[in-house]
């Protein structure tokens, strides 16, 4: 399996998934690279691939200064606010808002509205990040007022190993949620992007609607 073997693979699994579940969002695949070197980045890139994601500053740092102006980058870690401002103007999605002391880091750093996902820990295990679901309203009508955070949608990670038919429990509570805030329709949270599926439960993730893939292993595996 080369790399574009594996592009080949999941564009196809996720066609597939998206005819099954007959909704026909829009999926945008974002790679992954944080355990990768610049080269298979790369490798990625050249097979057609432009959203990109890391979840350290550092690996963020080295990718972006080496990679081509086109890529559109996503920040899918934790961000300690120290962090924020190293990163915050290179990045066009941030996926792990989850506390106002970030927020208010955020709005005090950036120099334009970033799109920002809510992460949501739908699974409740404590060792995920993220707001609970009840707490993801309140959390979004505390951001009102921030002129530099734009909810675009909300984020979960599932547990690594879970039956199928949790994970399309898990990723049904995520788009119920999703729905919730969007009928509120709040100028600074239009909410309309789900965050959701990785490589081992994207096809899942897509026939729950999915819009925005976190894909990484399965895109560098080569046995
Ligand atoms: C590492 C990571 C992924 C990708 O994981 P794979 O299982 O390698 O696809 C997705 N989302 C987040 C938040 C991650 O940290």
């Amino acid at each position: 399996m080369t790399i574009p073997d594996n592009i080949e693979r999941i564009i196809s699994n996720i066609h597939d998934a998206q005819k099954k579940s007959g909704i026909s969002q829009k999926v945008t695949t974002i790679c992954v690279s944080k355990y990768h070197t610049v080269d298979e980045a790369w490798e990625v890139y050249q097979s057609g691939l432009r959203h990109f994601a890391e979840n350290y500053s550092e690996g963020f740092l080295e990718k972006e200064a080496a990679l081509p102006e086109d890529i559109v980058w996503h920040f899918i870690g934790s961000l300690q606010s120290r962090k924020v401002k190293e990163v915050i103007n290179k990045i066009d999605y941030f996926h792990a808002l989850d506390r106002l002391k970030l927020a208010k880091e955020i709005e005090k750093r950036a120099n334009h509205p970033i799109k920002c996902f809510v992460q949501v820990n739908v699974s409740g295990e404590a060792t995920k990040n993220g707001i609970s679901p009840e707490e993801v309203l309140p959390f979004i009508e505390a951001l009102q007022g921030y002129q530099k955070i734009r909810v675009v949608g909300l984020m979960t990670m599932a547990p690594a190993e879970a039956e199928e038919s949790y994970l399309h429990t898990l990723f049904k509570t995520l788009r119920g949620l999703r729905d919730q805030v969007q009928k509120k329709a709040y100028q600074y949270a239009p909410c309309t992007e789900l965050s959701m599926g990785m490589s081992g439960d994207y096809v899942i993730a897509v026939e729950e609607g999915a819009t925005f893939l976190r894909i990484g292993s399965a895109f560098f595996t080569t046995r």
